[in-house]
């Protein structure tokens, strides 16, 4: 059977002249620490469905939100045996008087800057991500 598919973004803001990434922690599972992102439905683009989870679980709407559509990058893993692929865009938060708020999927949440996002981040592979990203960020104007 075919693995599902998730999108998300990692969103990044810029706070008194820091870089913060904003990481949520699940209330499932090992209550990890991850951007918001979430399975497509039927027949939804991997970027709509990114904007879609990233508003129930963050709050955060598509006008708070710049999205870098050219720093993307892929995760797979698996869950319960099955594989899951995860698409993540890089997205700015420009509207700086959103607050994020949680859905019952999420206990807390942080913006970090990349030091301490990957202490909390809890797989090599969104290290690794969180990495690439800060690099795009910090090549950006
Ligand atoms: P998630 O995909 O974040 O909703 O998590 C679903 C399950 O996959 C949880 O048990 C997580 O601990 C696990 N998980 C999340 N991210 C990764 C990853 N990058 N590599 C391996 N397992 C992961």
């Amino acid at each position: 059977m075919a693995g599902k598919i998730a999108s998300g973004f990692v969103i990044f803001r810029k706070h008194s002249e820091k870089i913060e990434y904003l990481l949520l922690q699940t209330s499932y599972g090992i209550q990890h620490w991850t951007p918001p992102k979430g399975h497509l439905d039927p027949g939804e683009s991997e970027l709509k469905a990114a904007f879609r989870e990233t508003m129930e679980e963050s709050g955060l709407l598509k006008e708070d939100l710049k999205v870098y559509e050219d720093c993307k990058k892929v995760l797979n893993y698996e869950v319960k045996g099955k594989p899951k692929t995860v698409y993540y865009w890089l997205a700015e938060l420009i509207n700086p008087r959103a607050e994020v708020k949680l859905s019952d999927e999420h206990q807390d949440f942080k913006w970090l800057e990349i030091e301490e996002a990957m202490k909390y981040a809890d797989y090599k592979d969104m290290r690794e991500l969180l990495l690439d990203f800060e690099k795009y960020v910090k090549s950006l104007k």
